[in-house]
């Protein structure tokens, strides 16, 4: 009979499947040396405060040159490296460029210049040293917690298994900024914005998308907008790409705006030349002549 069933169960297994489960397979191999092979790279999007125009933030973006494939998105391997427990590495990875990041930017151009770096829910569920860990590179490295934010989503403060107060609580006596990441689209509860000490909500692009048509979503934004400031949150729109999307932002009070419209998630060279395009040429120019001499 077990093997009976064995067959049945293979029937459902289609060709597409097949193909799939191969594709899957074949990437997860790959996914397993892209680290020692230094195929990651951290782009940077920049964050830019409405108030000024100017850019003080900047969230870090992992990207995957694989050698024959090009570059590979993170929403096609995160979940694979999640399923691997490959996302604890590359995970502290990302967080340890940012930081050295931070502390070059900080010194050379913005004294407090911030990073946020994403942190996936199976990422906190395996590695319950992870806060911890972070914390104590950032103290090492003699970095202020306020040079980086960690991105959650609001499915982890739901996860009570998770004691994710406790790990945030580590975070927060570090001074690490914490921002919840694609607010609106989980099971959002308004509990735990109050229970949490968090300092950034990140409202999801989906909201800001056809602001200037959508009466539904501008009454959205508005209200998290109005929400957020209540209860001491700042507030980062993303997926900000028209310049009516950003007006409507900051008329109701947006505190910051993340979007194609300012640029694409970038490598630190072009991030520099976009966020301080005076110094980042004359540093260039001066490294430049020193090389020449
Ligand atoms: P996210 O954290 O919500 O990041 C924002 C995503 O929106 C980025 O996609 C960014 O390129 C894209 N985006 C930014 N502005 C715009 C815009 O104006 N319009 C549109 N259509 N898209 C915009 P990306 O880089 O492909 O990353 C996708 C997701 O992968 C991220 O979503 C994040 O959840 C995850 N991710 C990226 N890097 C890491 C990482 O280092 N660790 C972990 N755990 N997750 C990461
Ligand atoms: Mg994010
Ligand atoms: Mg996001
Ligand atoms: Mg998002």
């Amino acid at each position: 009979a077990a093997k009976n069933a064995g067959r049945n169960r293979f029937s459902y297994f289609t060709p597409d499947m097949q193909v799939e489960a191969e594709r899957r397979l074949r990437l997860t191999s790959d996914l397993r040396i892209a680290l020692p092979g230094k195929q990651f790279q951290v782009c940077y999007q920049p964050i830019v405060d409405l108030a000024t125009g100017q850019i003080c933030k900047a969230e870090a973006l992992i990207r995957w040159l694989h050698p024959e494939r090009g570059t590979i998105s993170p929403l096609d391997f995160i979940s694979l490296a999640e399923d691997t427990g490959l996302i604890v590495p590359i995970g502290d990875w990302v967080f340890r460029q940012a930081v050295q990041q931070a502390r070059q930017w900080r010194g050379q151009f913005h004294p407090s210049f911030q990073i946020s770096v994403n942190m996936s829910p199976v990422q906190v569920r395996q590695d319950s040293l992870l806060c911890a860990r972070w914390s104590d590179y950032l103290a090492r490295e003699g970095m202020p917690g306020q040079s980086v934010a960690v991105e959650i989503t609001e499915g982890l403060l739901l996860q009570a298994e998770s004691k994710i107060d406790e790990k945030l609580l580590t975070f927060r006596r570090a001074g690490i900024g914490i921002s919840i990441d694609d607010f609106g689209t989980g099971y959002s509860s308004l509990a735990y914005l109050k229970r949490f000490d968090i300092d950034y909500l990140k409202i999801d692009r989906s909201f800001v998308q056809n602001l200037s048509v959508d009466e539904d979503n501008q009454a959205l934004c508005e209200a998290m907008v109005v929400l957020a400031h209540k209860l001491g949150l700042k507030v980062i729109a993303e997926g900000v790409e028209t310049a009516e999307q950003r007006d409507f932002l900051k008329a109701v009070g947006c505190d910051f705006a993340q979007g194609f419209l300012y640029s694409m998630p970038v490598p630190p060279d072009e991030f520099e030349l976009l966020a301080w395009p005076r110094l980042a040429e004359r540093a260039a120019d001066a490294q430049g002549s020193m090389a020449v001499s």
